[in-house]
């Protein structure tokens, strides 16, 4: 069997098992058929290997009763301390089930066993302990008040943190699980209740999590989950009046008109969009380091990551040797299955993804970018696309404007500080950016400087459940994990007590 291909045989015992049937929705803790399916492929092949349930409006209709069912009856009736116990025991029984849940995502997604493990699984556990805590530290306000016009008696105020509804949440394949975990983990923890719907490749990963969050004792309605291949299971959700808030990661022209489909219901929303991320390696920066970060910063994930280091600025003092080193490691790179245990980088997630990349490399190509390597694909029917390495970019290439979500580097080399920051500045998305150095005062200066909603300084993509992660113009509205998401779910309620 070709490198290129999975081979199946190579999956433990739970996922062979769980994998090939015909995945129906999850609504009220039960397993829901529907008349129509879809296929899911493997993208390694094209080869179908499972099918998901197709949904329609009855069955949007029953998720969204059903979690508002269990908003009003079995989760709000649990003490914060149960809610945060069920969280906790759901991280455990994440963790117990890593292999399987592992498998079935990179067979979904064509990503690595050692990514999906580690952030769809373990990372996953984390964001769900940190958020069971906060169930119970939702706090409101207390006040001696004064109001003029009530002259007499004893005027005391509160505040309530109350849960802000049923919340949809819609979420992309490039991190399936663990991104429909930093949607499902701060609703949880709010008192929400949710219907999620997984990306069209990715839906298997979050089913099987939703069996084990009624295993943990989370009840029937908490969760629901439903799929299908386009569009519409979405729109149907965003639109539907019982929907309080919609949280969204994808794509920034999804977001926009989620945006203004919830605006004219005065929605909540979350929306985690597209980035194009720039790396910037100044002339004092760890020239090894820095690279080495550079070329894994764009690599990672295959380039399917929203905060992928997309754009690369590096001073024209250092620019040759740090594009040599780049391309070092995008040369030793070999495109294999993801289910190989040594794979170094699989394939994208389907063909019009792979279709989609090499667009823009060609592209950038006729707009004067330089190929130093990569910028092909295998004669193979995998979605693979090698790692690509584009120099000499133009601030208006479509490549360099553009999400391009694939494994495709834009370089550029700059002479001052203040060119690099107009440079990285000139981009409609505002997620996050890099910056290289040991100078602490510029640390300081480009800190302020850049737009964007993360800074990471001699680090790049570094993701933590106690910091805020949202983006900036164009890359979003809100912000994913830390107190700000709990916060995000809830609603004050503001009471006034008197005495007479
Ligand atoms: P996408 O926008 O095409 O799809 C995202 C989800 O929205 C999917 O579940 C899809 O079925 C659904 N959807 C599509 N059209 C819809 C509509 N009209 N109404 C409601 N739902 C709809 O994005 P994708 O291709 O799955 O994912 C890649 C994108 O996600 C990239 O732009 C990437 O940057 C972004 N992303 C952002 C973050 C972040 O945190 N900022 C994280 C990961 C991915």
């Amino acid at each position: 069997m070709s490198r290129l291909e999975n081979d199946f045989g190579l999956l433990g015992e739970e996922a062979k098992a769980y994998l090939d049937r015909v995945h129906g929705l999850h609504i009220g803790g039960r397993e829901v058929a529907t008349r129509d399916s879809y296929a899911l492929c493997d993208p390694t092949t094209g080869r179908e290997f499972a099918r998901a349930a197709e949904a329609g409006p009855d069955e949007i209709d029953a998720a969204v009763a059903a979690a508002r069912t269990a908003l009003n009856g079995d989760w709000a009736t649990l003490r914060p301390y149960e809610r945060e116990r069920r969280l906790l025991r759901l991280a455990d029984l994440l963790e117990a089930h890593e292999r399987e849940l592992s498998e079935i995502e990179t067979v979904c997604s064509g990503r690595l066993l050692p990514n999906t493990a580690g952030v769809d699984v373990g990372y996953s556990a984390h964001v769900l302990r940190y958020m069971g805590g906060w169930a119970t530290k939702l706090e409101g306000q207390t006040a001696r008040l004064s109001v003029p016009y009530i002259p007499t008696g004893d005027l005391q105020g509160f505040t309530f943190r109350e849960p802000v509804g049923v919340v949809g949440a819609i979420v992309p394949w490039n991190v399936a699980l663990g991104i429909a975990v930093w949607k499902i983990a701060p609703a949880l923890a709010a008192g929400c209740t949710i219907v999620l719907k997984p990306a069209p490749q990715t839906p298997l990963s979050a089913l099987r999590f939703a069996r084990l969050a009624l295993e943990a004792g989370i009840p029937p309605g908490v969760l629901n989950i439903v799929t299908g291949s386009g569009p519409e299971v979405g729109e149907l959700l965003v639109r539907h009046p019982d929907i309080a808030m919609v949280s969204f990661t994808g794509s920034t022209e999804v977001g926009r008109k989620i945006a203004a489909e919830a605006a004219g219901q005065f929605k909540r929303i979350s929306l985690e969009l597209g980035g194009k991320s720039p790396v910037i390696v100044m002339e004092d920066a760890e020239v090894a380091a820095a690279s080495e970060a550079a070329a894994w910063a764009i690599f990672a994930n295959h380039g399917q990551n929203c905060c992928a280091g997309s754009r690369l600025y590096v001073h024209r003092s250092l620019y040759g040797e740090v594009i040599d080193r780049v391309v070092a490691i995008a040369e030793s790179i070999e495109l294999s299955a993801p289910l190989l245990p040594d794979a170094a980088m699989g394939p994208l997630v389907n063909q019009a993804q792979r279709q989609r990349v090499l667009r823009y490399v060609e592209a950038g190509l006729a707009e004067g970018a330089r190929l130093v390597t990569g910028g092909t694909a295998p004669d193979h029917v995998g979605a693979y696309v090698r790692p690509t390495v584009l120099a000499d970019a133009e601030p208006q290439m479509s490549s360099v404007k553009d999400e391009i979500f694939g494994p495709v580097l834009m370089a550029a080399a700059f002479e001052r500080e203040e060119d690099v920051l107009a440079l990285a500045n000139d981009s409609r998305f505002g997620l996050g950016a890099s910056v290289w150095t040991r100078d602490v005062d510029r640390v300081h200066r480009m800190t302020r400087a850049l737009e964007v909603g993360s800074v990471w300084i001699n680090v790049h993509n570094a993701l933590d459940v106690a910091l805020p992660f949202g983006g900036w113009k164009d890359s979003g509205v809100g912000n994913d994990l830390s107190e700000a998401a709990v916060l995000a779910h809830t609603r004050i309620k503001a009471s006034v007590h008197h005495h007479a």
